[in-house]
């Protein structure tokens, strides 16, 4: 098992943000900004490059979540950044799909 699917999985601890069957989010353990949360697909799915038609209600109901999250902590006034890094050049460091809910104050754009 993959690091991500240990954390939604409970074997390894994390701070809950949101969970449901099929979709799991969690503070990041390095926080770029005041708010940092992943959000990732229960099911392993290695990158967004992986993706297929079969789960595209997956991967709406992973916006549905960050919509709702942005609600919890007051970012859809405020805005907010969501990023999905996809492999060596992004620099994807688990290879498990997963969503980082960026905000809580004005983010540069600096690649
Ligand atoms: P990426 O570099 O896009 O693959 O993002 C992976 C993210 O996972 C990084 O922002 C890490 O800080 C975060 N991360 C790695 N291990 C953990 C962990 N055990 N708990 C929470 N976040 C983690």
């Amino acid at each position: 098992m993959c690091l991500f699917c240990k954390i939604a999985a409970g074997e390894i601890p994390s701070k809950k943000a949101y969970e449901d069957e099929t979709v799991y989010a969690f503070y990041d353990i390095a926080p770029q900004a005041p708010v940092h949360i992943l959000i990732i697909p229960k099911v392993h799915i290695e990158s967004a490059q992986a993706l297929s038609r079969g789960d595209d209600a997956l991967l709406g109901h992973m916006f549905e979540v960050a919509r709702k999250i942005a609600v919890e902590n007051g970012l859809d006034k405020t805005g907010y950044r969501l990023i999905t890094n996809i492999g060596a050049d992004a620099g994807q460091s688990v290879p498990h799909l997963h969503l980082h809910l960026i905000g809580g104050k004005t983010l540069k754009w600096d690649n």
